[in-house]
């Protein structure tokens, strides 16, 4: 009898087809810190390919505040919030995210892909409506799959699209607008003041997914919705703590009664083991120094302007970022490795983006920058990567 699982796998050939032609870019082996310079095969590379936007992954409070919480709390909960997984510093952390993010409760999760799975299958069932931004981020989709609510994705930040969704749902059904704040490839930001209009037009509530735009946007970096300044119509803030806030985990944040809600129906939260005391300890120190040290977003936006700048000034295309992602566009997936590949041989590391995380003719090299970037790195990097772009394309002109 043939067997299935290995036709199946002996048929998918996308990554072997990158390894023959050498530009495989995925999964590589750092072996040091998440800093502006990392260590690939005891090379230096400068690292413009991270989500440590305010780069303190390596930053010694939060350092320390993990080895302090590993000798008082030991290295994991072994269970769930729900049983024996609930220690005091995740509480602690959950009423100052609250306070951060401007709203009466929130809830942590073990990361924040498990946070928008299980939020969004918990609140929308059968008979309600989800609308979503069509580039919105995997976790959601797969929340919505989950929730079995009738979805509707509406053209990317497209507020004619989306009333004319809304238009279509009664207006008496539960419907749930569920967005990224900052798009997390193409670095542009979602327009919530027009999606709070639209929301109280049409009776639907709204859910921000803020991973990237915690830490970098408002003024002391509480997110997307500060920075319209719309908080109070936000039902739902979401965030995780692997970008800005040097950790692992997520939280959902809204009022006492939604998150009370979410505590008792959200499976990702309930089967699944709560955040390390270190990852929690971290998360709490990150918050300290974003609250009390302005210097670190200041400079980020900083770094920001002046790459985009030079970007521009290359010539090179980068839609409409308003953040520190700032996608080059190559629209031809086999030269964004190829420029990638050539980064990395010169010591740059970026993120090539092909489909299906980008539409297929926007495949992209995703630079992002990180509060402690120097102008020297920066330069340096854009200066290679228009480099690497000449190189690329006449490289597969001569295949
Ligand atoms: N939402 C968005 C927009 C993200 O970019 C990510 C991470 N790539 C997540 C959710 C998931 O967060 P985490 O890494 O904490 O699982």
């Amino acid at each position: 009898m043939i067997n299935l699982l290995n036709d199946k796998i002996s048929r998918y050939t996308v990554s072997q087809n990158l390894k023959d032609k050498g530009i495989y870019p995925y999964f590589r082996s750092i072996s040091s810190a998440q800093d502006t310079e990392v260590i690939i095969d005891n090379s230096k590379m400068l690292m413009f390919g991270s989500n440590s936007y305010l780069g303190l992954t390596n930053h010694p409070q939060i350092k320390l505040a993990m080895i302090k919480a590993v000798e008082k709390y030991g290295s994991g909960c072994a269970g769930s919030r729900f049983l024996n997984g609930t220690l005091d510093i995740h509480v602690e952390l959950e009423e100052r995210l609250a306070k951060f993010v401007g709203k009466e409760s929130s809830l942590i999760f073990s990361t924040g892909f498990q946070v928008n799975q299980g939020v969004i299958s918990a609140l929308a069932g059968r008979n309600d409506f989800l609308l979503l931004d069509e580039y919105n981020h995997a976790s959601i989709i797969d929340g919505a799959r989950l929730s079995f609510a009738k979805t509707f994705k509406y053209r990317h930040n497209d507020m004619v699209n989306l009333e004319e969704n809304l238009k279509k749902i009664p207006i008496d059904a539960l419907k749930i607008i569920v967005t990224d704040g900052i798009f997390s490839m193409e670095g542009d930001i979602a327009k919530l003041d027009q999606i709070v209009n639209l929301a109280e037009k049409y009776n639907a509530s709204i859910m921000v997914d803020d991973a990237h735009g915690l830490g970098v946007l408002g003024p002391i970096g509480q997110g997307t919705s500060e920075h319209f300044g719309v908080t109070d119509k936000i039902d739902l803030i979401m965030g995780t703590f692997s970008k800005s806030m040097a950790s692992l985990g997520g939280f959902i944040a809204g009022n006492k009664k939604v998150i009370e809600y979410i505590k008792h129906h959200a499976r990702s939260l309930m089967f699944s083991a709560s955040m390390t005391p270190a990852s929690a300890s971290a998360a709490i120190a990150a918050l300290d120094i974003i609250e009390n040290e302005p210097e670190h977003l200041n400079k980020l936006w900083e770094n920001t302007a002046f790459a985009k700048k030079m970007i521009l000034n290359a010539g090179l295309e980068i839609g409409s970022t308003e953040s520190p992602i700032i996608p080059i566009y190559i629209r031809n997936n086999e030269q964004t490795f190829l420029v990638a590949k050539l980064l990395h041989e010169n010591g740059v590391f970026v993120n090539p983006v092909v489909a299906p995380a980008v539409p297929p003719d926007d495949s992209l090299i995703r630079f992002s920058l990180m509060s402690t970037h120097t102008f020297e790195q920066i330069e340096c990097a854009v200066k290679k990567i228009e480099e690497a772009i000449v190189a690329a394309k006449n490289l597969i002109t001569a295949y």
